[in-house]
This record gives structure tokens, C-alpha cells and sequence, in this order.
């Protein structure tokens, strides 16, 4: 079995590695000649915790390509992955799909032999009727079927999501794009993961359906947040209260800045956009993209809150800047809200992240980047902790209180204890924890 990967970014890497992993022959394809030429070299060019090595032995086993060249990878494929972007198309909040058809179309013009063209990137209901479209308008004579498998792999543990995922949603309809299909992941049979077969709509509506569940289940606990703080009750005591209960779970009960990354921001969008034009509107969806929002400014003002009202002149070392720890990727983090709200409210930020600096220097004008988070809080008036990045979770309470101007913490991702912190003479605040101020 051959495998052409079109898109080699978080998901088509990931996913091209792990199927060549599988034992399968893997083409991973990218347009953008830079970002091959350094995988070529062994290169890894996004953080994702034990990619490189996993790329490394598949390459060296001869299983795992890349290139640029579409047209020679499709047509040695049996099966052809779409996994290029679909951001948020600006003014409307639709996913932008020119990616998804732009790749359909080559991949047309290059089709050899029975091929199944599969969309794993994330597309609205219809996508995958569109691309059918395309590539038997493109190639009339084309012998193809296409499927819809959506990615659910998260970042900072994508190749376990991917090699022991809950499950596998797969949207095919002929028996032989369903047997291609099952053969890719055979691997995962042999693990009793579950496997949904379904209709290309239905496996469409899946992937947005849980993207939007999992971004209301975070809002509703940030609310909750809010109201803990203003009853002192406790939000992690509620949250294992209520997790416990098998109907709720446990996961994606952690209160925090709001939602962001390169997934739940766009797909809950996408997905009010389109049921507003179904006529079916989705208005608990609506209200969870506008409360997280206004979470993101909301966090600003806590921290100018506690820095005694105002930030004029004062200078606020940021612990992380990443969306959440073990990635780079800094699309749509709270931090790109949050620090230009503190500048001009009139902070200075000295700034630190592990992996994602690099990128988010080209996205925060005005950061002093430091050396790490000690650096960070050299003279600064308060910290204010953005990601929790292991590293952050045991700094040492005296040499955090010799570096700062005077000790004062905003936790927004609760990963002290409050008392510890208040025995240790900070001046601390988290989310939705009683705490003394
Ligand atoms: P990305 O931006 O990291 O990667 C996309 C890649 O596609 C880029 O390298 C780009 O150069 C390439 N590309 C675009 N058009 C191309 C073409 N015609 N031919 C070859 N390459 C082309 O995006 P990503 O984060 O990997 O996301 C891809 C899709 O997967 C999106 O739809 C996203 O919603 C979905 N998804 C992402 C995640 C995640 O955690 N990042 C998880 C699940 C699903």
C-alpha cells in the first residue's frame, strides 16, 4: 500500500510518519520547497514531542519520502491524503477551502489507477462532494473515490493520539474506497480501537460536532470558574466533583484563559457559519465563541487588576506563550490577546516560552524575549504564568522572589497552590481558586 501525504505541516507529518510506521510507503508532499528541503536534511520544522526519531527510522527504513513533487507521489498512490490548512476565511469566519480544492485539482491532473483521495484535513459538510466534483470535472476518465477521514490527534501528543486514538472516523461509500480504507488502519484494528464507518456528510459534521463540544466543555468550566471566584468555591474541587460523574468525564474540565490553537477558534466558527445558513442555527456554539472572546481581554484585566489597577510603567514577566505546552504552534493563544492588551494599557513584557518563541516574535512586536523564566522576572513588578509548560510548575519560590521587583503572581492556568503561595509571601491570584490576596 502507497500513501501520498499532500500537506506536510502538524497533521500530514504526524499522520505520514505514523503510516509509514505501519509499515505502509509514505510520500509526504509540500508546496512549500523550504519547509521539504529541511526535512530532507532531517530537520524537523514544528516541536512535537518524538517526531524527529520516529521520522528518522522510517526514513532510514525507506519508507517515509519527501518532496515536492505531487504529481509523482499520486501516482504511485493507492490512497491520497489531503491534509492542508483550512484557516478561517477573513471577514466571514467559513473555512477557507481554496487549499483543500487547489490540492484536489492537482491531484486530479495526476491520478494513475484506482486512487482514493482522502480529506483529513478539517471541512465543512460538502467538502468531500466538492472535491469528487473537481477531480471528475478535471479528469473525466479518473478511476477514484473519495473519503473523508478527519484527524483528531492533538498537538504535544500527536503520534500517541494518532498510533492509540479513541477512535477512527471514517466517511466512505464504496465497498472498495471502505476496504482501502480499512487496510490503513488495520494496525489499529489489531488494538480493538473503534472504528466508525459512516456516510462522508456524517463523518464531516463528526469532526466539527467534537471540536465544538470539546470548546464548550472548556467554556462552560471557565464560567464556572468565574462564578467560584465570587462564591469562593473552589473550580478544581467542582471539576473532579462533576468529572467523576461518567456521564460528564473528567477531561477538558480545566479552567484557563480561554481556548485557542489552530483548531477550536476556527472549527467553532466554521461551524456557526454554516448552521446559520442551514437555518439550523447552533446558539450554544455562537455564545461559547463570544464568551471566549472576551475571556482572552478579560485575562488582561486581571492581571491589571491585580497589579493595583494599572500597568503604566510597570514591566509583567509572561511565563509561556504557546497555546498549551509541548508545541510552537501560536496560532489564535491567548498570549497574542493578552500581551498587546498589557502594552497598551502601558506594561513592558519580558517574555519566555520553550518552543515557541521563534515564532511568536514575528507575532508580538515589543516583547523583551529572555533566556528562561528566571531571566523573564529580572526587575519585573509581576509574573503572570500563560502556559504551563512542565518547566514552570516547580520554579523555585525564593529565586522567583529575588529576580521580581515584589512577589506577585497571576496564575492563569492554576499550577500553584494558593496557600503554598501565600505561605511563601506571594501576592497571588489564580482562576477560580479562593485564595488570600
Ligand atoms: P499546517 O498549516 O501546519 O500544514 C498545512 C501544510 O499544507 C503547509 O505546510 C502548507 O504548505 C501545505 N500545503 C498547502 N497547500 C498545499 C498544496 N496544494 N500542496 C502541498 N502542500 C500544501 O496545518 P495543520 O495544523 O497540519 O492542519 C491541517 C488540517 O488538519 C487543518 O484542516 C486542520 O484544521 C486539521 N487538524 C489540525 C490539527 C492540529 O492539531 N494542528 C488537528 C486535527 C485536525
Amino acid at each position: 500500500m502507497r500513501v501520498a501525504m499532500i500537506g506536510t505541516g502538524y497533521v500530514g507529518l504526524v499522520s505520514g510518519a505514523c503510516f509509514a510506521e505501519f509499515g505502509f510507503d509514505v510520500a509526504c508532499v509540500d508546496k512549500d520547497a523550504g519547509k521539504i528541503e529541511r526535512l530532507k536534511q532531517g530537520e524537523i520544522p514544528i516541536y512535537e514531542p518524538g517526531l524527529e526519531t520516529l521520522v528518522a527510522s522510517n526514513v532510514k527504513a525507506g519508507r517515509l519520502s519527501f518532496g515536492t513533487d505531487l504529481k509523482s507521489a499520486v501516482a504511485k498512490a493507492d490512497a491520497v491524503f489531503i491534509a492542508v490548512g483550512t484557516p478561517s476565511r477573513r471577514g466571514d469566519g467559513h473555512a477557507d477551502l481554496s487549499y483543500v480544492y487547489a490540492a484536489a485539482k492537482e491531484i486530479a491532473e495526476a491520478l494513475d489507477g484506482y486512487t482514493v483521495v482522502v480529506t483529513k484535513s478539517t471541512v465543512p459538510v460538502g467538502t468531500g462532494r466538492e472535491v469528487e466534483r473537481i477531480i471528475r470535472e478535471t479528469r473525466p476518465d479518473a478511476e477514484f473515490d473519495v473519503a473523508s477521514n478527519p484527524e483528531f490527534l492533538r498537538e504535544g501528543a500527536a503520534i500517541g493520539d494518532f498510533m492509540r486514538p479513541d477512535r477512527v472516523v471514517i466517511g466512505a461509500e464504496s465497498e472498495r474506497a471502505q476496504s482501502v480504507m480499512r487496510d490503513l488502519y488495520r494496525p489499529l484494528f489489531l488494538i480493538e480501537t473503534p472504528i466508525v464507518m459512516t456516510s462522508l456528510e456524517t463523518s464531516e459534521l463528526i469532526k466539527y460536532a467534537a471540536n465544538t463540544f470539546l470548546a464548550t466543555k472548556i467554556t462552560f468550566i471557565n464560567e464556572i470558574a468565574d462564578l467560584c471566584e465570587k462564591l469562593g468555591a473552589d473550580v478544581h474541587d467542582v471539576a473532579k466533583g462533576i468529572g467523576l460523574d461518567g456521564r460528564i468525564g473528567r477531561k477538558f474540565l480545566h479552567p484557563g484563559p480561554g481556548y485557542g490553537g489552530s483548531c477550536f477558534p476556527k472549527d467553532t466558527l466554521a461551524l456557526v457559519r454554516t448552521a446559520q445558513e442551514t437555518g439550523s442555527p447552533l446558539r450554544i456554539v455562537e455564545t461559547v465563541v463570544d464568551i471566549n472572546a472576551r475571556r482572552k481581554e478579560q485575562m488582561a484585566e486581571k492581571i491589571v487588576d491585580f497589579c493595583g489597577g494599572s500597568v503604566q510603567g510597570k514591566t509583567i514577566a509572561v511565563l509561556g506563550v504557546t497555546f498549551k505546552p509541548n508545541t510552537d504552534d501560536m496560532r489564535d493563544a491567548p498570549s497574542l490577546v493578552i500581551i498587546p492588551a498589557l502594552q497598551a494599557a502601558g506594561a513592558a513584557i519580558r517574555a519566555f516560552d520553550p518552543a515557541g518563541m521563534h515564532e511568536a516574535q514575528k507575532l508580538l512586536p515589543g516583547v523583551t524575549w529572555c533566556e528562561g523564566a528566571y531571566d523573564a522576572m529580572q526587575d519585573a513588578d509581576a509574573v503572570a504564568i500563560l502556559t504551563e509548560w512542565n518547566e514552570f510548575r516547580g520554579l523555585s519560590v525564593d529565586r522567583m522572589k529575588q529576580r521580581l521587583k515584589q512577589p506577585v503572581m497571576i496564575d492563569l492556568r492554576n499550577i500553584y497552590e494558593p496557600e503554598e503561595m501565600a505561605q511563601a509571601g506571594f501576592r497571588y491570584v489564580c482562576v477560580g481558586r479562593p485564595g488570600r490576596r
